[in-house]
């Protein structure tokens, strides 16, 4: 038997259902807030991946699925959706009509990373993307849609960690404070922070290493080295999450896995996922559309992970299986087709049938019909064709009647409806 490849997953009916009202609901509030639906390549160059992500960043070091297509360019499923959102927004120029745009999508990514509860190879994001609004209030609203949606879908314990890495010019003061304070930790550091300490520093805040978590607690902290205009920027964005009453962590050390961004970052935080404690995260990267070859816009965007919030939503709890309203048995060669044509004409009028394609015994169809809960089942056979009439029973009392054949579908959705 031909398995699926570790780390990737099927989501069955039964599960599938928790994630379309999720999507559903994910749709409507960003569609409320002016968000506009985009869908793009699952595919990629690695360039783009590799420019934007940033060379070393666990993602693109080691994580990505990479591999030459058959004229030898090199591809890459997608691992996140903001590099392929910018591209989009630099190739069509969306920036000449009108700079201000606020997108959405929802689709899968990849990344070969442990396959573990709440990990996977394949998994699906919720993205939100905002172009041409420096404005922080904008920052402040995306991490108000983030946690009004997890309220939506019944996540009570979503909470944003907040923080903000400033601009390049704040950024290069405090890369030389940290590397310093790096360097008077070296012997509590792991190999790949010891070198980063000179190269990336900032990567090394990110460090899952616990030895290296608990020196990087006195590490110096980015908001002491913000810019008067960074730092205002940042001041905003809280004073504006406490107006509309989301409580929220500073956490000085929230850097997040991507090079790309800039000023507000934040994560959102949940504790009934253990290890795997981050549902979203998200922040702002002013620098991207142009390092990409835009005009210079600002930007700023989340992604939810989608798999992890499915697994913590309070709607798990509710009962999403349809049953059929009508279950269709007709007896004999004439009532089969006619009970054919009905049944279609049902599913059209918004009534669920399910027909009785076997040609088994009454009483085993009758079992069916039991097993999969329908309301009512309408039996006709060659008898009740002659006779101009079929049987409607309805399966909560038991009671039956006889349907007229003339205009049979207006008729039972009557007697269903009444
Ligand atoms: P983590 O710290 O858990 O690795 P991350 O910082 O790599 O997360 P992001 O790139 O910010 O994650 O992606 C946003 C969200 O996507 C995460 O908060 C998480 O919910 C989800 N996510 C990321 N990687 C995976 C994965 N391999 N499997 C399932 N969900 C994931
Ligand atoms: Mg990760």
């Amino acid at each position: 038997m031909i398995q699926l490849i570790r780390g990737f997953k099927d989501i069955l009916p039964g599960e599938i259902e928790i994630w379309q009202n999720i999507e559903k609901t994910a749709r409507s509030l960003f569609e409320n807030f002016g968000f506009k639906e985009i869908r793009l390549p699952i595919l990629e160059r690695t360039e783009l991946f590799a420019r934007s992500i940033g060379e070393d960043t666990d993602i693109v070091e080691k994580e990505m699925y990479t591999f030459p297509d058959r004229k030898g360019d090199l591809v890459t499923l997608r691992p996140e959706a903001t590099a392929s959102v910018v591209r989009s927004y630099i190739q069509h120029k969306m920036y000449a009509k009108d700079p201000v745009r606020k997108f959405y999508s929802i689709g899968p990514m990849f990344r070969r990373e442990r396959p573990q509860k709440g990990r996977y190879r394949q998994f699906y994001q919720i993205n939100a993307e905002v172009f041409g609004i420096n404005s922080p209030f904008i920052d402040a609203q995306l991490i108000f849609l983030a946690v009004k949606l997890f309220h939506m879908l019944e996540v009570t314990d979503a909470q944003p960690h907040i923080n903000s890495l400033g601009c390049s010019q704040c950024r290069s003061n405090f890369k030389k404070a940290l590397s310093a304070f790096l360097l008077s930790v070296t012997e509590k550091l792991c190999d790949a922070c010891l070198k980063r300490s000179k190269k990336n520093p900032l990567r090394a805040l990110d460090c899952k290493n616990s030895s290296c978590r608990e020196a990087m607690v006195n590490a110096p902290a980015i908001t002491d080295y913000l810019c008067p205009e960074c730092r205002q920027h940042f001041e905003t964005v809280k004073s504006a999450l406490e107006k509309l009453e989301i409580p929220f962590v500073i956490d000085k050390n929230l850097v997040r896995g991507l090079d790309y961004y800039t000023r507000t970052t934040f994560e959102i935080q949940t504790g009934l996922l253990g290890a795997q404690n981050a549902v979203a995260g998200g922040g702002r990267y002013d620098g991207l559309v142009k390092t990409l070859g835009g005009q210079d816009q600002p930007a700023t965007g989340f992604a939810i992970g989608l798999d992890r919030l499915a697994e913590i939503t309070g709607i798990r709890n509710k009962d999403f299986t349809k049953k059929p309203d009508i279950y269709i048995v007709a007896l004999g060669e004439k009532s089969e087709p006619l009970a054919f044509e009905w049944n279609c004409n049902f599913g059209l009028e918004g009534i669920r049938p399910e027909m009785d394609l076997s040609n088994r015994s009454l009483k085993s169809r009758m079992k069916r019909a039991n097993k999969l809960e329908a309301a009512y089942v309408l039996i006709v056979g060659d008898n009740e064709l002659e006779e101009g009439a079929v049987i409607l029973r309805n399966m909560t009392t038991q009671k039956q009647i006889l349907i007229p054949i003339e205009s049979l579908v207006e008729r039972v959705i009557a007697e269903i409806k009444a």
